[in-house]
């Protein structure tokens, strides 16, 4: 049996008609960039997140980027992020002139280490730290009260990465609207997924607000009149109208995915095997769901990758190890956590219309590699 890691066809069909009318309806209009769509979608995620302002942008790395300028993070400023998080969240710090300062993360959720992080922030560094930005992995929320209260102390902004957690919440308050902004990303793959790139950012704070929505078109507040360097980051309509159908449905498809999760915590329990760890503080929508074996993830992949499994690890290399950020100058064993982590996790395929056919051969594939 061929089980993929995701099957966005099964996710499209039922739909079918109703994307395919909000599609035409911006042809017909032929108001391509911004415009109504746009502004139905921002209205609707304000609706739906309890944010008080929703900024389309062109993606997630964008939204991160857009976010740190527009609270005044400036080259040279130093920027905390997770090791163990995609290429994005710290290539967007340097995208802007600003420096990653990557912190280790927690060995049960793999988010942020809120005691990494007061490490850091209590030596003396070369640079100024302005901001932190806590990564909800896998689809559920790093300990916001912890990173809040920290934030506070050194005065730093707070730019939440909810690119893989959209909808998931925190103590009832949806991810990305805790911090001064939420980054999203609809990626196709992720658990709301547009066709093709697409980001948004959530604030609560009118005067940022403002700022992202003059920095994402160029600077302008008035066609040809730019207030500030701003740069091409619009939300393009056709993108925002699939947004718009497709956001009816999300709470519905990440509770399919919990109940994925719950099947597989079900099967596998007791085995010397870790399944996700959830924090009571916040709820998981299961972007990824992730295990841990004791040894080496490559012999879990090969084998069930093998048996037709798409199974993947997310991520391999930490972040301070790759040859790009090696002007900071990380090594091995900087991030103990994080460098243990990559070696020893891996996904099952999730998603809200698998069936229960690929679910029990999956277990039963883990379950004979397990016992083995
Ligand atoms: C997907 C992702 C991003 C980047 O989003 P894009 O829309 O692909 O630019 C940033 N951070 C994390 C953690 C992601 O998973």
């Amino acid at each position: 049996m061929k089980v993929s890691a995701l099957d966005l066809k099964r996710q499209i069909a039922p739909i079918r008609q109703e994307l395919d009318a909000a599609i035409k309806e911006v042809i017909d209009h032929t108001s391509f960039i911004l415009g109504q769509a746009v502004v139905r979608f921002e209205q609707s995620v304000v609706r739906y997140s309890g944010a008080k302002y929703a900024i389309g942008v062109s993606n997630g790395t964008d939204a991160i980027a857009l976010a740190l300028i527009a609270l005044g993070i400036e080259s040279g400023d130093g920027v905390i992020c997770p090791t163990f998080t995609y290429f994005a969240t710290a290539g967007a710090v340097a995208s802007i002139g600003a420096r990653p300062v990557f912190a280790d993360i927690e060995l049960d959720t793999y988010n942020i280490s809120l005691t990494s992080v007061e490490e850091i922030l209590s030596k003396k560094n070369k640079f100024k730290i302005k901001a932190i930005i806590p990564v909800h992995l896998y689809g559920q929320c790093a300990d916001m009260d912890g990173i809040l209260k920290l934030a506070r102390k050194y005065k730093l902004k707070v730019v939440e990465d909810t690119a893989q957690a959209f909808g998931a919440e925190f103590r009832g308050r949806k991810a990305g609207t805790l911090g001064d902004c939420g980054a999203v990303s609809f990626y196709p793959g992720k658990n709301l997924g547009a066709f093709g790139d697409a980001g948004l950012i959530l604030t609560n704070n009118r005067v940022v607000a403002d700022r992202l929505r003059i920095l994402r078109n160029q600077g302008n507040k008035n066609k040809y009149y730019h207030l500030v360097l701003g740069r091409n980051n619009r939300l393009d309509a056709i993108q925002a109208a699939v947004l718009e159908v497709k956001l009816k449905y999300l709470d519905e498809w990440n509770r399919k995915r919990q109940e994925v999760a719950q099947y597989y915590n079900k099967k596998l329990a007791g085995l010397a095997i870790n399944t996700p760890f959830v924090p009571s503080y916040t709820t998981h929508i299961y972007h990824q769901y992730t295990l841990r074996a004791a040894g080496s993830n490559k012999r879990f992949l090969e084998y069930l990758q093998e048996k037709g499994i798409d199974s993947r690890v997310f991520y391999p290399m930490p972040l301070h190890l790759q040859k790009c950020f090696k002007y900071l100058g990380y090594g091995v064993g900087c991030f103990p956590e994080a460098g243990s982590a990559a070696k020893q996790i891996f996904t099952l395929p999730i998603y809200p219309e698998m069936t229960l056919e690929e679910k029990d051969y999956i277990i039963d594939q883990v379950l004979i590699r397990v016992r083995h």
